[in-house]
């Protein structure tokens, strides 16, 4: 079987220093907190050129924590695309706000700045784009629309370490970013884990007391907080699996390049890319009319293939009260429909990657 992702491979190449980290933390037993998380909080804002990076238990928690600290709450209006992992249009409703989709640009796969534009209201307090994939939204023209309309920019970067938009990584851009650390993503622990970015040091020292309990010293809580760390063993493997997310990411870079050029000339869709960023390639994702039967075919030739995501947030029941209308989101739910994951991932040969290329060129003929 070609999986999609190869952990345990990838794992295995840094396994001594990564048992290393891990028989240091049975010995001394400092499992939360600690020199290692404020260690890896440096390291990994050092890598964004971003000044202030608080860590904590996930994306999810990333997300709902920076929306607080930004001071969104009930009453307000967030824009989230309509495609893209749950957690981006769940985080904005358990802050108590209302979730607006709007679609997405049919070659980028990313939030239409247009489309941004006719759902704004005078509730909008913040445009929420996600890195899909890890390629970058279109931030100058999303940018510009939250200046003209004092809007807060937030990037949703968890798919997006290591990419970068007009020479700044993701994640570097927005008045806030959130990162999550699971395993499968660019930047995996051995677990979960979760990282928000601030642009202003107030905002991070305000997310910063949200995700510890509101304490600003020892048992004097000066707000409702909760818990969510980071933990420190996870802060260790980060810190040493962070220098390999470049090569990585070259690795990933050049596997995507040879698919593209090996299957440009078929039935499918590639999302458009663009100069002036690099793609993280969390994900190599291309689209067909026929994706059932072509992730079936696949199987069949023992490739594994997956969904990200079947269905555009507003066809989800549990947004429905928040009443976008699923036909106004088509671009969205057509890739729902049609888009594919591939196997790609740092270390996948090139007889794998041949497979890859004939089982597809053999169903899309
Ligand atoms: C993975 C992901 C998240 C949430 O991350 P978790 O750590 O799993 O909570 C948020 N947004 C997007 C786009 C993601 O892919």
């Amino acid at each position: 079987m070609i999986p999609l992702f190869d952990l345990a491979s990838q794992n295995a190449r840094l396994h001594r220093e990564i048992s290393a980290a891990i028989d240091e933390a049975l010995l001394t037993s400092r499992f939360i907190g600690g020199e290692k998380v404020s260690r890896f909080e440096r390291e990994f804002a050092d890598y964004l050129g971003a000044s202030h990076v608080v860590s904590c238990a996930n994306g999810t928690d990333a997300l709902e924590i920076a929306l607080e600290a930004l001071g969104i709450a009930e009453g307000d209006e967030v824009i989230v695309p309509a495609m893209t992992w749950v957690s981006t249009g769940e985080a904005v409703a358990r802050v108590g706000a209302r979730p607006v989709f709007a679609d997405i640009l049919p070659s980028e796969w990313t939030l239409d700045p247009q489309k941004v534009k006719e759902k704004l209201s005078p509730q909008t307090r913040a445009i929420l784009p996600v890195h899909l994939y890890g390629r970058s939204a279109a931030m100058a023209e999303l940018r510009a629309i939250c200046d003209e309309h004092r809007l807060w920019l937030i990037e949703d970067a968890a798919q997006a370490h290591g990419g970068t938009f007009a020479g700044a990584r993701l994640g570097s851009l927005g008045d806030a970013a959130i990162f999550s650390f699971f395993p499968t993503k660019n930047l995996g622990g051995l677990g979960d884990g979760g990282a928000m970015v601030f642009a202003s040091e107030d905002h991070a020292r305000t997310a910063r007391l949200i995700a510890t309990h509101g304490q600003t010293e020892r048992h004097h809580h000066t707000l409702i907080g909760r818990n969510s760390r980071l933990d420190a063993l996870n802060a260790a493997v980060l810190s040493i699996k962070l220098p390999h997310l470049d090569e990585e990411i070259e690795q990933k870079s050049a596997i995507a390049a040879h698919y593209r050029e090996a299957l440009g000339d078929i039935v499918c869709g590639l999302p458009a890319l663009d100069d002036r960023s690099r793609h993280a390639w969390h994900l190599f994702t291309l689209t067909h009319e026929r994706r059932d039967a072509l992730a079936a075919h696949l199987a069949h030739r023992h490739i594994e293939s997956a969904v990200h995501y079947p269905h555009a947030l507003p066809e989800q029941p549990a947004f429905a009260r928040f009443g976008t209308d699923p036909a106004d989101c088509p671009v969205a739910s057509h890739l729902g429909r049609t888009v594919l994951s591939l196997p790609c991932y740092p270390g996948m040969g090139p007889g794998d990657q041949a497979a890859v290329i004939a089982a597809v060129r053999e169903f899309a003929r």
